[in-house]
């Protein structure tokens, strides 16, 4: 990508964070950056934790399941060696669909899932929680346009699945996660956008959602400009990071469908 390198495409999309929270006048406002690491090479990653990013999100279980315990380990080794400011640990993010029997691996490592999109996946993560301290924080994705090529549940059933969520001891929801269709043009990705955030709102003011309803997760390297002027506080970035062209260790053919 334009021979940059990870850090200046990193800083560059912070820059741009704060230009369209300046756009929408949202500056005393906090938008977590989510960095997706599907085709980021560990030591992209590392270049991040040295810059004192800590979060991240991965989609796909495998690889979610080797880099995260990568970056655990470095931190640790980090730390004894009395670097710096190295964080505790990195934040991680799961961001992709996820299958019921795989909550059971995944639960410990994870600090938000964007992807609850059924009853029986939220019923799956509150019996694989009983054993944990905390409950585990959840996002519902949407699917805003009822698209069938997406994941995520219709507009329509959103606030149901809420409320049973709401019901569950060992599992918290915490806002919704969308995307938009896949378009170059970013401001039909506004459409949809603003369209979620009513969705959002509506829940928030109903109470469905609990005294803690306040996450929305929208936006990826096309759109995530549009998303914080639509009121996104976690935005979703693989590409615009990392470039696509290390994709040589995440994209080995066994770990493509996982
Ligand atoms: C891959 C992915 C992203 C990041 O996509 P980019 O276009 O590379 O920024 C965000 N959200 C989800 C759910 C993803 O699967």
């Amino acid at each position: 990508m334009d021979g940059e390198t990870t850090r200046q495409r990193y800083e560059s999309v912070c820059q741009r964070i704060a230009d369209a929270k300046a756009r929408a006048g949202r500056t005393n406002e906090t938008v977590h950056l989510v960095a997706v690491t599907k085709y980021a090479a560990m030591d992209q990653v590392r270049e991040l934790i040295e810059l004192g990013h800590v979060d991240f999100g991965e989609s796909r279980l495998q690889h979610f399941l080797k880099i995260a315990p990568q970056v655990d380990e470095y931190l640790q080794r980090r730390r004894s060696l009395g670097e710096g400011d190295v964080p505790e640990a990195a934040r991680w993010h799961f961001i992709g669909h996820l299958q019921r029997n795989k909550v059971r691996k995944l639960l410990p490592l994870v600090r938000l899932v964007h992807s609850v999109d059924s009853l029986r996946l939220a019923e799956e993560i509150q019996s694989c929680g009983e054993d944990s301290d905390s409950p585990t924080e959840v996002l519902v994705q949407i699917n805003p346009t009822d698209n069938r090529n997406q994941h995520g549940i219709a507009p329509a059933a959103v606030k149901h699945l809420i409320e049973q969520i709401e019901t569950m001891i060992t599992i918290r929801v915490r806002g919704l996660m969308a995307m938009a269709p896949k378009t170059d043009d970013p401001e039909e990705a506004r459409i949809v956008f603003e369209r979620v955030r009513e969705i959002f709102l509506e829940i928030q003011r109903s109470g469905a959602g609990g005294e803690r309803f306040d996450i929305l997760s929208m936006g990826m390297s096309n759109d995530f400009e549009v998303a914080v002027e639509c009121g996104a506080n976690i935005v979703r970035v693989g590409t615009a990071i990392f470039g696509d062209t290390e994709v040589a260790e995440a994209t080995a053919p066994e770990q493509a469908g996982a």
